[in-house]
C-alpha cells in the first residue's frame, strides 16, 4: 500500500514571503464570500489533448473550510485538484491563492501539499523519519524535528513508541495519520487529500473521517478532500462541490445538497436511496412505474417532472390500522444486517424499495410476506431532471 517515494512536495513556510512579487489578479469587483476566499477558480480547464476534463469551473474555497469535491470515476475530480496544488499545468483559466495568479507557481512553492491514497511514505523508514521528512528538507536541527514529530504524533494519536517503529509495519489506519502526519510537518496553509480513506475497511474509514475532521477543527487550517462517496463527504465537510464529466453540478452545505439535490445525479450520489420519478397531476406527484399519486414535500407548481427521492430509514413497514400520507403495498423480498441496522428489500410490481430500520425495531414477519410500507411527505426530497 505505501509503496514508492515521497510524492508529497516541498513547501515554505510564510505563503506571503513565498508568493512575494507574484502578479496580482486581474480580477474584477468580488462579492464577500469570493473576497475571503483563500483560493478561487475562474474558468479553470484542463484538456488531455481533445479531451477536456475540466470544464471552465468556477470556485472560491474559503480560508479554514473543509471542501469536498464528490463524484463519480472520470468526473476530474483528481485532476482538478492537482491543478490547484501544482502538479498539473491547467489549459485555461486562473487559479488565485488570496488573490494572486499562482498558474505557473511551482508545487514546491505554493503553501500546499497533498496526502494520497498511496500514501507515498518511505516504508522502510520509521514513523519519525516520515515525519521528520520535510523538516529535515528544511534544514531543521535534529532535537527540534524530533519534538516537532512527537507533537504530530500525540496530536494523531499515534503512540509514543511508533517513533523507531518501521512504516511498513504499521497497519493501513496507522499509515493513515503517520501520512498526516508527515503532510502537517509541512505546515501548509492548504492540504489537499486524493481519496485517502478509500483502501481502508469500513470500519476504521468511519473512525478515521471523524478524526480527519477532528484534526481539521484543531488546525484551523483548509482541507480540500476528494472522494466517490458523497455519505463520506457529508460527514465531515463545510461545503461539498459535486463534479460530473469536469463540471461542478452543485455546491452547497452538506444539509443543502441533501435537501435540495439539484438533480437526479446528485440525489443518486446521496447513497442507497429510493428515487421515483414522479409528474404532477393536480392531486399531488404522480408515479407512471406504480400507477400512483404520492404527496411530495413541496408543490410542483412550475416544474415539468422530476424524482421523488425518501432515504430507506424514512421508510416504515405499517401495521394494521396503521397509516402514513404515502403509502404502497410490496412483498418482502431480502434482508440484509447492516451492523445496527437492518435493510429490506421490498418489491412493489417492477420497483424496489430500500428500507432501513435499527435492529431493535426490527420487522417481525417472513421473507415473501405480502407487507404495506410508508413515509410522510416532508420525508422525502424533490429532485429535478
Ligand atoms: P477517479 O475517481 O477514478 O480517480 P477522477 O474523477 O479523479 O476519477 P480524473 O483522474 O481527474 O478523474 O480523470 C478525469 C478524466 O481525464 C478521465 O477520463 C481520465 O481518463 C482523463 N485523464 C486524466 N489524466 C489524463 C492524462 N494524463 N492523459 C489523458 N487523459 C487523462
Amino acid at each position: 500500500m505505501a509503496e514508492g517515494g515521497p510524492l508529497v512536495r516541498e513547501s515554505s513556510l510564510g505563503a506571503a514571503a513565498t508568493l512575494h512579487g507574484l502578479a496580482p489578479s486581474s480580477g474584477q469587483q468580488e462579492d464577500a464570500s469570493v473576497a475571503d476566499a483563500i483560493l478561487r477558480l475562474s474558468q479553470l480547464s484542463k484538456r488531455f489533448g481533445q479531451f477536456a476534463a475540466v470544464k471552465e469551473i468556477d470556485l472560491a474555497i474559503h480560508e479554514g473550510e473543509f471542501f469536498t469535491i464528490v463524484g463519480p470515476s472520470g468526473s476530474g475530480k483528481t485532476t482538478l485538484v492537482r491543478m490547484l496544488a501544482g502538479l498539473e499545468d491547467p489549459s485555461g483559466g486562473e487559479i488565485l491563492l488570496r488573490g494572486q495568479r499562482i498558474n505557473e507557481t511551482p508545487a514546491n512553492r505554493r503553501p500546499t501539499c497533498m496526502v494520497f491514497q498511496s500514501l507515498a511514505l518511505f516504508p522502510h523508514r520509521s514513523v519519525g523519519q516520515n515525519i521528520e521528512f520535510p523538516l529535515k528538507m528544511r534544514g531543521v536541527p535534529p532535537a527540534e524535528r524530533r519534538e516537532r514529530a512527537h507533537a504530530l504524533m500525540r496530536q494523531l494519536r499515534l503512540p509514543e513508541d511508533y517513533y523507531g517503529k518501521q512504516v511498513s509495519q504499521c497497519s493501513g489506519g496507522e499509515r493513515q495519520r503517520i501520512a498526516l502526519a508527515r503532510a502537517l510537518a509541512f505546515d501548509p496553509e492548504i492540504l489537499f487529500f486524493d481519496e485517502p480513506l478509500s483502501a481502508i475497511d469500513f470500519r476504521l474509514r468511519k473512525t478515521l473521517e471523524k478524526e480527519l475532521k477532528d484534526i481539521h477543527r484543531e488546525t484551523g487550517k483548509t482541507f480540500v478532500y476528494i472522494t466517490h462517496s458523497l455519505e463520506e463527504a457529508m460527514v465531515m465537510s463545510d461545503r461539498i462541490g459535486i463534479m460530473r464529466a469536469g463540471e461542478l453540478v452543485q455546491v452547497g452545505a452538506p444539509d443543502e445538497i441533501y435537501s435540495r439535490p439539484a438533480n437526479r445525479f446528485v440525489s443518486e450520489f446521496m447513497g442507497e436511496v429510493n428515487v421515483l420519478e414522479v409528474k404532477p397531476n393536480g392531486a399531488g406527484l404522480h408515479c407512471a412505474a406504480l400507477d400512483a399519486t404520492f404527496q411530495g414535500p413541496e408543490v410542483m407548481e412550475d416544474v415539468a417532472g422530476g424524482y421523488l427521492v425518501i432515504r430507506p430509514e424514512y421508510l416504515r413497514f405499517l401495521g394494521p390500522g396503521e397509516t402514513a400520507e404515502n403509502q404502497v403495498e410490496g412483498v418482502l423480498y431480502n434482508e440484509y444486517a447492516l451492523g445496527s441496522r437492518i435493510q429490506y428489500q421490498v418489491r412493489v410490481g417492477e420497483q424496489v424499495f430500500l428500507v432501513e430500520k435499527l435492529r431493535e425495531q426490527r420487522y417481525e414477519g417472513r421473507l415473501d410476506d405480502r407487507v404495506t410500507i410508508g413515509w410522510d411527505a416532508r420525508d422525502s426530497v424533490l429532485a429535478p431532471e
